[in-house]
């Protein structure tokens, strides 16, 4: 991508194709007053799409799910184009969209809707609800690995909240990000509830300091911080998706064969630009030649390409190849050993499938997120041992583990905020699960009820409803009330 300043004085930058470098579109760079303009705008479309009714922003969002399924090639066209990745992984992203789309139009009455609460004997005079408002208007920041299903993780959950939100896409996914957002328009074009920024580092921090009521970023660590620092001088709240080096475990008892199926899907898929990818593999040494002969086998044909053939894709960003070349040689160098692929696996656009074992635990291809089509395997003599080195990591996004018996006792012990049995990333594609992390994968939650609740504050209600009981909160009280207050404390709470 480069940015130009054309002789009218708006400044644009080009969306360039990953695999050819051709520019496939050209948008603004926003600033400080554009995104300004933009959140206003935001603020009277959320009063109107807050006041509607559960109901009718469920069957807008339903609606927006129909015209994502009708044009789902369409949309996956937009994709490939500016991340590379095959059409066919556009399109399964895009499609597990749909699901979360039509949970949370479903069940955001349900989860955000005002609801009863008991008051307890001593408040017995009152009645109490809670419920869950919108909190007005979202700075969602995306980035490009997942332009879809990423950012819609966020921007769904808030809008079935009644939110409105101002979007700023990657810069290597401007396009994904005005498809997105003019598509959203069709089905609700009273008002710019919905609406796209665009531009590079200094566009999202503008929205950060816009007066949003909450930015909801997902991206790199580094990034984050940054984020945090802008956020902090208008305590603007955040929400976090960070990156990951997650861990795939494999017991004794596990089916090898699916193991290392989903093991090599895991790692390599959308060119292991995965924030929940499978980076770090620990394996039971009872099967550990048969779990690496396999999985040698299944890495071996598979190519990166622009060509249909392809199973993977360029790499997005040109520096990421780079980063990959500095942990093989890292690893290589420390006297890890490449089974497939190895530092000529690294070339300016495309990095072949490489897999390392006998790395070292701190070498930089076990601690530092790769973000590449690479994976380390490494021999274990228990699963406790497994679950202490998959813990000892800076990151706890998600987590993978093929085990019969003992499948989901590991998947709690891993300090992650998911993790799949049996199966690899299923988490992510189960909408009523949250998606989030832990330590420098970051905080707050997607998905699911925490994800609606994350776009929302907790209104509580007490109303009285008879004559006070005990008339407590007045200087009238008398010692009478004092004393019945203390009999009752000493009847619930005395024996404990
Ligand atoms: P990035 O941090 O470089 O950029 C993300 C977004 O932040 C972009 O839109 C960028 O323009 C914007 N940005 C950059 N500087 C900014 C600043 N100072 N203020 C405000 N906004 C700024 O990340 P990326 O390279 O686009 O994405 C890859 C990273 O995202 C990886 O670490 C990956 O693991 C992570 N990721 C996490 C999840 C998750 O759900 N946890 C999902 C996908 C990707």
């Amino acid at each position: 991508m480069t940015a130009t300043t054309e002789t009218t004085a708006v400044a644009t930058f080009d969306s360039l194709d990953p695999a050819t470098g051709d520019v496939v579109g050209t948008y603004p760079i926003h600033d400080a007053e554009q995104v300004g303009a933009a959140v206003a705008r935001a603020r009277e479309a959320a009063t109107w799409w807050g006041e509607l009714d559960f109901a009718e922003r469920g069957k807008r969002l339903r609606a927006w799910g129909g015209v994502l399924t009708r044009r789902i090639h369409q949309l996956a066209d937009v994709s490939h184009a500016e991340t590379g990745k095959p059409h066919s992984d556009a399109t399964l992203e895009i499609a597990l969209v749909l699901d979360h789309i039509a949970w949370a139009a479903k069940n955001a009455r349900k989860v955000l809707g005002r609801k009863r609460v008991s008051t307890g004997l001593v408040m017995s005079d009152h009645s109490a609800s809670v419920e869950y408002r919108p909190l007005g208007v979202i700075g969602v920041i995306g980035p490009w690995n997942y332009p879809v299903f990423t950012p819609l993780g966020s921007i769904v959950y808030a809008l079935a909240a009644g939110n409105a939100v101002v979007f700023k896409p990657s810069e290597y996914t401007p396009g994904v990000g005005k498809w997105l957002v003019d598509s959203f328009a069709q089905v609700v074009p009273e008002a710019p509830v919905l609406q796209l920024i665009t531009g590079f580092g200094a566009t999202g921090e503008a929205l950060c300091r816009s007066g949003v009521d909450k930015i909801a970023f997902t991206g790199s660590p580094g990034t984050a911080r940054k984020i945090m620092h802008a956020c902090a001088d208008t305590l603007t709240p955040v929400v976090i998706e960070g990156g990951g080096k997650d861990a795939l475990l494999v017991d004794a008892d596990a089916d090898v064969a699916k193991a290392a199926d989903a093991a090599v899907w895991g790692a390599l898929s959308n060119a292991g630009q995965t924030c929940v990818g499978v980076e770090r593999i620990y394996v039971h040494e009872q099967v550990y030649d048969e779990f690496v002969g396999k999985l040698t086998d299944l890495v071996r044909p598979l190519r990166a390409g622009s060509d249909a053939a392809a199973k993977i894709g360029p790499m997005t960003m040109p520096s990421q190849p780079e980063v990959v070349r500095r942990h093989i040689a890292d690893a290589l160098r420390r006297g890890g050993r490449a089974l497939v692929g190895g530092l000529d696996a690294v070339g300016d656009r495309f990095v072949q499938p490489t897999v390392l074992v006998d790395v070292p635990a701190d070498s930089l291809a076990n601690t530092e997120e790769t973000f590449g089509p690479t994976v380390t395997i490494a021999k274990v003599a228990s699963m406790d041992e497994a679950v202490d080195l998959a813990n000892d990591s800076s990151y706890g996004l998600g987590a993978t583990i093929y085990a019969k018996k003992r499948g989901k006792e590991l998947a709690r012990r891993i300090r992650s905020g998911m993790a799949s049995v049996n199966s690899v990333i299923s988490f992510a594609g189960i909408p009523a699960l949250p998606f989030g992390g832990v330590g420098e994968s970051g905080f707050g939650r997607i998905h699911g009820p925490d994800g609606l609740r994350e776009f929302t504050y907790a209104k509580a209600v007490a109303s009285r409803r008879m004559p006070g009981l005990m008339n407590l909160t007045t200087f009238g009280r008398t010692e009478a009330n004092d004393k019945t207050l203390t009999t009752l404390a000493t009847l619930l709470h005395g024996k404990g």
